[in-house]
């Protein structure tokens, strides 16, 4: 008989109750914490299976993948948060579906994103020297924070990250929360930290993340993608 293969519902208890454990280490109320199931390249099925089992946040990473699902999940009672890499033309189309918005790192952006309808946002940090990916550099971090507080409809909620590959992800999550303590003495309620996926959540849950982006470690493996 072939291994048994944990399921959705097993993978998706077991993350729960990882993140159950990182909040008790850190003396942290698990509740606090916002799990955003990333189901970028899963079909709607999977986003409806989760939502059965009590997901609520789910993230996508790619407009031209994320506007169509989306559409087909209207009747999901759900908040959709948009993680990936943001052009400035499709910031409109973007702002139509997803209510968080977690990769904002530009002036160009922001101006981009005003609009009527409330949206939140978090900024998105480089803590890399190469420009090439995503995030402002943590120097340019005040004046974007004082453009999106400016901006109408939307509300900042805090800075994002992704831990620098081959790095220490404890170390680079340590320097989110230092600058995010920063933010907060301009930007007092700026206070939420959006950072850990599947291979490093326990590690941001020590320094205080308070929106974790969990993908593989719930959906199982991505389906193959071009
Ligand atoms: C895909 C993605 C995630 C989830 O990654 P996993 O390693 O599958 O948990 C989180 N954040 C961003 C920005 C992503 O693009």
């Amino acid at each position: 008989m072939a291994a048994h293969q944990p399921g959705l519902a097993e993978r998706l208890e077991s993350v729960r109750g990882r993140i159950v454990d990182a909040a008790r280490e850190a003396g942290r109320d698990a509740e606090a914490i916002t799990t955003v199931v990333v189901t970028k390249f899963h079909p709607a099925v999977l986003v409806r299976e989760l939502h059965e089992l009590g997901v609520r946040d789910f993230g996508e990473s790619r407009h031209q993948e994320a506007q169509p699902k989306i559409a087909q999940l209207a009747d999901l009672d759900a908040t959709w948060h948009f993680v990936g890499q943001l052009q400035s033309k499709k910031a409109k189309q973007v702002r139509e579906y997803a209510q968080v918005l977690h990769s904002v790192d530009r002036q160009s952006l922001v101006d981009a994103l005003a609009g009527a309808q409330a949206r939140q946002v978090f900024i998105q940090l480089n803590l890399t020297d190469d420009p090439q990916r995503g995030g402002v550099a943590p120097a340019e971090l005040d004046a974007l924070a004082d453009r999106v507080a400016a901006t109408q409809g939307l509300e900042l909620l805090g800075l994002m990250a992704v831990a620098p590959l081959g790095g220490r992800p404890r170390e680079a999550f340590e320097t989110v929360r230092e600058l995010s303590e920063r933010l907060r003495l301009r930007h007092p309620t700026a206070s939420s930290l959006s950072m850990g996926m599947s291979g490093d959540f326990r590690e941001a849950i020590l320094e205080g993340a308070t929106h974790l982006r969990v993908g593989t470690a719930i959906t199982g493996n991505r389906p193959a993608h071009g």
